[in-house]
């Protein structure tokens, strides 16, 4: 049993190809908080995080379409806004999940800040696009007019903004959530923590921060809240039933039991989709490599028999 700390992709909030309504992502989230009350029910201490992406994608839309009316709000605070709003749905869902299972427990949303360096070469070099796709006459305004670093996708024919995506170095609430689940909260709280990778900051003066413009891999903070807990497992939650090799080829393979040496060949070999199953794959080694025991990649049906060792994708440490 122990501590497992469930990382919710954005496929637990929203259906791909859906309408994108509020209704809609309720819908969904209810399906994945049964299976997160089985699990409660079944004796874990659970943890939540969760992504952000499609969401802060939808408030920038909203802050351009709004600009000539109001002023535009930085990146790292609609990061916070995102936590807010997916941990008020998360508390809602689940808290009625795990009423009907008659393991009452109260839902409990932190807002989470990441510290991230300066000296991180992602800040030289942003990779990540956010937002929507712009003309070249827009790209030019925005580049001189914002500030923005923009990049050209060619297959799309249009340009993006792109901002960094420093590695997480720590969680700042991180403390504070340990000390609370040692001290057995795990049996009265959930704790929904560091949702779209935590909102990023730099360090100033000790216990001094400072918000910036960069988003944070949730996957990797993921891996950086189940360290700082000291879980047992780390479960990373998607829309398919685990990883595989030879993805979406005919000889495609899906990983049941593997270890971290052959995880580590995998990616390196390359099997790992960029920027979608590769920082799974690599969050779960970075636990495993930091003390953690057991690692799960699958999706939200299959997590009540991964957790028993049934089926999804299960790394231990070697
Ligand atoms: P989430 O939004 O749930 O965090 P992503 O959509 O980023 O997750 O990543 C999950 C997706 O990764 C799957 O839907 C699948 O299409 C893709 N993928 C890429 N390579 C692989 C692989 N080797 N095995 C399984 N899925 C893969
Ligand atoms: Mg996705």
């Amino acid at each position: 049993m122990g501590v497992v700390v469930v990382a919710l992709g954005g496929n637990a909030l929203e259906r791909a190809g859906g309408s994108g309504t509020w209704a809609e992502t309720v819908r969904q989230m209810r399906l994945t908080a049964g299976v997160l009350a089985q699990i409660v029910a079944e004796g874990h201490s659970l943890v939540v995080t969760h992504g952000n992406g499609p969401q802060v994608g939808v408030l920038l839309r909203e802050g351009e379409l709004a600009e000539r009316e109001l002023p535009r709000r930085p990146l790292d605070v609609l990061g916070a806004e995102t936590q807010g709003q997916i941990g008020y749905l998360v508390q809602q869902e689940l808290t009625a999940a795990l009423a009907r299972r008659k393991v009452p427990r109260t839902v409990l949303a932190v807002v989470s800040r990441t510290v991230v360096s300066r000296r991180d070469r992602a800040f030289r070099e942003p990779t990540k696009p956010v937002g929507r796709y712009y003309t070249d006459a827009e790209s030019r305004l925005l580049r001189k007019r914002e500030g923005w670093q923009m990049v050209y996708d060619r297959p799309r024919g249009g340009w993006r903004r792109v901002v960094p995506s420093p590695a997480p170095l720590r969680w700042v609430e991180g403390a504070a959530l340990q000390q609370l689940l040692r001290e057995d909260w795990g049996r009265r709280i959930v704790p929904v923590v560091t949702g779209g990778g935590g909102v990023p900051v730099l360090e100033r003066t000790r216990g001094t921060f400072e918000g910036v413009e960069a988003v944070i891999d949730k996957d990797r903070t993921a891996a950086l809240v189940a360290t700082s807990l000291r879980a047992d497992t780390l479960v990373i939650l998607t829309d398919v039933r685990g990883a595989a090799i030879g993805f979406g080829k005919p000889w495609e393979q899906w990983l049941g039991e593997v270890t971290p040496h052959e995880l580590e060949a995998y990616l390196r070999r390359g099997e790992f989709g960029t920027g979608s199953m590769e920082p799974k794959v690599e969050a779960v080694l970075a636990f495993l490599r930091a003390g953690g025991s057991r690692a799960v990649i699958t999706d939200a049906p299959s997590l009540p028999r991964a957790l028993r060792d049934e089926t999804g994708t299960r790394v231990r440490a070697a």
